[in-house]
Formats: structure tokens, C-alpha cells, sequence
């Protein structure tokens, strides 16, 4: 590890908008190309958005973000919430698949796998969320 950094912030829909930028500035380091920085800054939003309506639906709580970075311009971005959980992470994956309103596409977790090279989710109902993914 050549860098790394945490942010921890409560789950305000205005903090998607600061996560994605404070990260986005972070590894601006590595001299990411414009296609690499904007897939980075859209999976911080993708899994900070979903610790806000998902994970504490209508409460609030802290989301951390960690950021560390590797020798060769690789880094892992991890998002973890103490929020409601995921009941089956492997049918939450599938692409559509939401339990959100009408508003939600169930496109998320699909966005993060496609733009990162891997993504782990590890989740406990009543516990809380942790998604880490390697780009
Ligand atoms: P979209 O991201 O397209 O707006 P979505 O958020 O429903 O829609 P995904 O991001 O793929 O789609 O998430 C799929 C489902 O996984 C969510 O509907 C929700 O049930 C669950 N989920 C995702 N992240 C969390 C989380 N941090 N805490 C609790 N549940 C989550
Ligand atoms: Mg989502």
C-alpha cells in the first residue's frame, strides 16, 4: 500500500455528492485517465447511495469509505454502513433486481462489478453492509 485514507460521514443524500468528489481528489494521485476517474467516482456513488436509502432506509447512520492504493495504480475502494442488511446478497447482484421504489433500477451492484475488475459484498441482516471492490 502506497497511500491510503477513510472518510466517515452520516448517511445525508448531500454526502453521496462529497463522497464521490473527496475520493474522486484522492486518487486523482495515481493520474487516472478521465474514464478511470469517472467509473471510480460513479461506484462511490452507486454504493453510497445504496447505504443511504437502502442500508438506513429512513434512519441515519455513519458510512465509512476507505480508500487504499497500490503500487501499479491499482486501488480498493471499500463502503461499509451499519445499516439493515442484505437478506440474500447473491439475488440482491442480479441486474434489476431492487426492493427499492419505483425510482430504483436495481442496476447498482451491476454498475459496480462492470466498472471495477472485482466486487465483494459481505452483509448481515440487522448488522450492516460492507462492499469492497479492486480496480
Ligand atoms: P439502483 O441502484 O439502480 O437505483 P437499487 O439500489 O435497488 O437500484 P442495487 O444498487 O443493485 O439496486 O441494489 C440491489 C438491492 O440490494 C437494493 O434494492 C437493496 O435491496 C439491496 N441493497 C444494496 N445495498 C444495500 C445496503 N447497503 N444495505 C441494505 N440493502 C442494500
Ligand atoms: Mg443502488
Amino acid at each position: 500500500v502506497i497511500n491510503k485514507m477513510s472518510l466517515k460521514f452520516e448517511s445525508h443524500s448531500v454526502n453521496e455528492a462529497f463522497a464521490r468528489q473527496a475520493v474522486g481528489a484522492f486518487v486523482a494521485q495515481l493520474d487516472p485517465t478521465m474514464e478511470e476517474l469517472g467509473d471510480i467516482k460513479t461506484v462511490v456513488s452507486e454504493a453510497v447511495t445504496n447505504a443511504i436509502v437502502h442500508g438506513y432506509a429512513d434512519k441515519c447512520g455513519f458510512i465509512t469509505v476507505t480508500v487504499r492504493l497500490f503500487e501499479g495504480r491499482a486501488l480498493e475502494l471499500k463502503v461499509k454502513d451499519a445499516g439493515c442488511g442484505i437478506e440474500n446478497v447473491e439475488q440482491a447482484r442480479q441486474p434489476m433486481f431492487t426492493t427499492g421504489d419505483d425510482t430504483r433500477s436495481g442496476m447498482g451492484f451491476t454498475i459496480m462489478e462492470t466498472f471495477t475488475d472485482k466486487m465483494r459484498v459481505r452483509s448481515t441482516p440487522g448488522k450492516g453492509t460492507l462492499v469492497a471492490m479492486v480496480k
